[in-house]
């Protein structure tokens, strides 16, 4: 073994071997991959291989389509089969709901290149000859699915690694990992340690103790998983072609064939997590005791479902166990803190998603970037409140809905509340519905007093429809009160604080007791964050982002701070607040504080230490509802103080609680863009409609090259605000948008605005088309309706009453 390689990858699995590929290909010298035993020692060993593009996220569709077309590639250099069978797929539908689903995932499909296309039961039953159709009311045929072989995959991924110069070392443990002060580690194995510039930890079953070497724990649990295979079926035996790949929502089965059988598999609602704590060094190519009981209920109905398949009998069972996160995507990326350590773990679906993985960090690692959209996948979506209580009720939580429909308004309730702010009590008393973002319970709406505070499920309006509504009027009318404790809030401090934020940020840095809207550029330019900076003293700035970026931004702040003279601190759980919005805003706030708070003494975008009554408050001229508004912050021990305070001077004002479904609606209407939504690392800030906050002429920040070449080409896209002709559906984020009956582009936000009215979306659309007369439609829940398309804000577009 070599002593000393720029990257050792820990894991011989499909991950890890895909991930050595990548680097290799990508032209990286010194690659090796360390495995304890031989490759595919961990779940690979017995996984059942089936591969699909379809995914909740968009982006990560996308690499699992490539995924997919990667096994060819594979196989030319390395030789070696993948046992690709590309059989196509049904997706099964048996309600109503599951259809809206299936519409959903086909629309989305449009503006993918994914083609799906349905067919009715007639047609689905000569399809695929075993199901019974009195069980369904239709099916979406998707023509690239099918299955690979585990070991196949994993060893031409690894041979192909080593055509490109990689080296793979077997039957060698990775006992233990030690930082070096310059930034490499020492990889300690059973046979010697190798100094590595950067390590993967592409552990599977293990991660979490690769994890560990490294101080790291990791918000992953293993699941036991259970498929069966059928003894031979005529109808299989005898079909001139391959059995689709069949996935059958209500009964939580999929299914493909296997020999002159079927092979079907089940995630059962009662899962079992296996080796809660540590996993066993001891575990190799094994399988776990099969438990046909906890399956039962599920093969009851796939019997139902299937005759032939219970005429045939089972052969053979297989109990394997592999890795899931929170919420089912794989863990991919650089670790906040730790330098040159990074993680390719937690794949569920390592053969739809391996080759997207390995490219992915492959890309991160050698350019600094993964080259596509991957928050999805992102490490940093977690954070410290992700203890291992909580990925345990949630992994279960998550394997037990694989087949369950996830509808766009619905909040899961495993392992909440886990983080709460003081106030939590008194806004459930008023009828909060809770939503939760990166640990923290907040407020949705407010449901009215003499009704249950829960929303109905829905892909249309839901119970919260005409609460809602009021919720708006009460704000753009009178003055309504939000808690906004969820944004995330940093502290910059320092000597270095105005210099480093400059070079960080594409706009300026504001004045003291000023606000301005501050975008992120990563070097290629695109939008990685939109801040808003407050300069509070000399050398210090309060900087408020969204909430489930904080761990993303803390890494990418601390990656870029100069030794000395610079501080970054989050104070997540230290700030808390509320906004109050509202023409009548300015009469509450003025009677708590003794300052000056009109217009001429307290202006738009300006920022103040105030006492709020007793309460040392810092309050901004600020509001993303559009309206006359302030954010008001306090230290947590103060909230429920304050609280009260703006409760009782709202008396006569017509105060009323909001929640984040009354801001989206009135966001919308503003046409403002949220994080994570219109703004993503993969549009530049033209495309975002972000050029007003781009200071190009104030010198160098990161990103800037990129953006002066956006601006000299013009953006490819734009982001636009749509008028949609609905008939009481709205959109959600993900539709496309067709123009001459071509996917020109896609949503990424809708909604109801009702204050003006209408159904709303934003979306990106090809810059020649982002105009009033292009002639679009947007297809939503599979009816294509036609919109309009709006330059600007469809409410107060000039920005008056924000500035009143
Ligand atoms: C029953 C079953 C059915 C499945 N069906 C499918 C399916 O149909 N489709 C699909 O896409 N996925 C399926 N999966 C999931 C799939 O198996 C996983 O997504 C995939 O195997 C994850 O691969 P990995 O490389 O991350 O992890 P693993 O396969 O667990 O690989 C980790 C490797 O790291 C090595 N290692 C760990 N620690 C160390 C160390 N300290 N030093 C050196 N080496 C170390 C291990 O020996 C192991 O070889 C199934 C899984 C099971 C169990």
């Amino acid at each position: 073994m070599k002593s000393h390689v720029q990257v050792a990858v820990i894991g011989g699995g499909v991950v890890g071997c895909s991930v050595l590929y990548h680097l290799a290909k990508a032209g990286w010298r010194e690659v090796v991959l360390i495995e304890r035993n031989e490759l595919t020692s961990g779940s690979t060993w017995h996984a059942a291989g089936g591969m699909h593009t379809i995914n909740g996220d968009p982006n990560v569709s996308k690499l699992q389509q490539y995924t997919i077309n990667l096994y060819n590639e594979i196989e030319k250099i390395s030789g070696q089969s993948c046992g690709v069978h590309i059989t196509g797929g049904l997706m099964l539908a048996g309600t109503s709901e599951r259809m809206d689903w299936l519409r959903l995932v086909h629309s989305r499909g449009r503006y993918l290149g994914i083609e799906t296309e349905f067919v009715g039961m007639d047609e689905a039953a000569k399809l695929f000859p075993l199901l019974d159709k009195q069980y369904f009311v239709g099916a979406l045929f998707d023509p690239i699915e099918g299955h690979v072989d585990p070991a196949g995959v994993t060893h031409a991924f690894a041979k192909a690694a080593r055509v490109h110069g990689a080296e793979v070392h077997r039957f060698t443990q990775v006992t233990d990992l030690a930082p070096l002060p310059d930034g490499s580690w020492n990889v300690i194995t059973e046979k010697g340690n190798i100094r590595a510039e950067h390590v993967v930890n592409a552990g599977g079953l293990w991660a979490r103790e690769i994890g560990r070497m490294a101080g790291l724990e990791l918000p992953i649990l293993a699941m036991e998983h259970q498929y069966l295979i059928s003894e031979e079926i005529p109808e299989v035996a005898q079909s001139a072609t391959e059995m689709l790949h069949i996935v059958d929502f209500e009964g939580e089965i999929y299914m493909r064939q296997e020999g002159k059988g079927m092979l079907l598999g089940t995630y059962e609602r009662a899962g079992v997590p296996w080796s809660e704590r540590t996993t066993p060094w001891e575990f190799s190519l094994e399988l776990l005791p099969p438990d046909l009981d906890r399956i039962a209920p599920s093969l009851e109905i796939g019997f139902k479902h299937y005759p032939p398949i219970e005429k045939a009998g089972i052969k053979k069972i297989i109990n394997g166990p592999f890795t899931f996160a929170p919420d089912g995507n794989p863990v991919i990326g650089p670790v906040r803190g730790l330098k040159n350590y990074w993680v390719a773990c937690g794949v569920m679906a390592g053969f739809s998603q391996g080759g997207g993985v390995g490219l992915s960090l492959a890309n991160w690692m050698v350019h600094g970037d993964p080259g596509a959209d991957i928050w999805a996948m992102d490490v940093a979506r977690f954070g410290d409140w992700t203890t291992t209580a909580y990925t345990n009720a949630k992994v279960r939580e998550n394997y037990s809905r694989r087949f369950r429909i996830r509808f766009p308004n619905e909040e899961l309730p495993a392992g909440r509340p886990l983080r709460t702010t003081p106030v939590y009590d008194r806004l459930k008393a008023k009828g909060a519905v809770f939503g939760f973002a990166f640990g923290l319970e907040h407020a949705l709406w407010f449901a009215p007093a003499g009704t249950e505070a829960v929303e109905d499920v829905t892909f249309r309006r839901s119970n919260a429809h005409s609460p809602v509504a009021a919720e708006c009027h009460a704000v753009r009318k009178a003055v309504g009160l939000l808690e906004i404790s969820g944004y995330a809030k940093y502290e910059v401090a320092g000597a270095g604080a105005e210099a480093w934020l400059s070079r960080l940020l594409a706009n300026r840095v504001p004045r003291r007791g000023r606000i301005l809207l501050d975008p992120m550029l990563n070097r290629e330019g695109k939008l990685i964050g939109d801040f808003t900076v407050a300069r509070i003293g000399p050398e210090s700035f309060l900087i408020f982002g969204s909430g489930i970026a904080e761990q993303y931004h803390m890494r990418w702040f601390e990656g870029h701070l100069p030794d000395r003279g610079v501080a970054v601190r989050s104070l997540r759980s230290e700030l808390v607040g509320f906004a109050v919005a509202g023409p009548r805003s300015r009469e509450l706030l003025a009677r708590l504080v003794a300052e000056d708070v009109s217009n001429d003494g307290f202006s738009f975008l300006s920022i103040r230490r105030m006492e709020v009554g007793m309460i040392p408050a810092t309050i901004g001229r600020i509001s993303f509802s559009g309206e006359l508004g302030y954010e008001i912050w306090v230290g947590a021990d103060h909230q429920l103080a304050l609280y009260e305070l703006l409760i009782e001077a709202g008396t006569g004002l017509g105060l009323r609680h909001y929640g984040a479904r009354a801001l989206a609606s009135m966001r919308l209407e503003k046409s403002f863009g949220n994080w994570a939504r219109e703004f993503r690392p993969i549009y530049g800030p033209l495309e975002a409609g972000l050029d007003r906050f781009l200071a190009l002429e104030k010198g160098d920040f990161i990103g800037r090259d990129a953006a002066l070449r956006e601006r000299e080409h013009g953006p490819r896209r734009r982001l636009v605000t749509l008028i949609v002709d609905d008939d009481g559906v709205d959109a959600i984020g993900d539709e496309p948008v067709f123009h001459d009956g071509e996917a020109v582009g896609w949503i990424t936000s809708g909604g109801y605005g009702h204050v003006v009215a209408k159904s709303l979306a934003l979306a990106y659309v090809p810059a020649h088309l982002a105009q009033a007369a292009s002639a679009i439609e947007v297809e939503i829940l599979g009816v294509r309706r036609p919109a309009t398309i709006m330059l600007g804000p469809v409410y107060d577009p000039d920005g008056l009453r924000m500035r009143t």
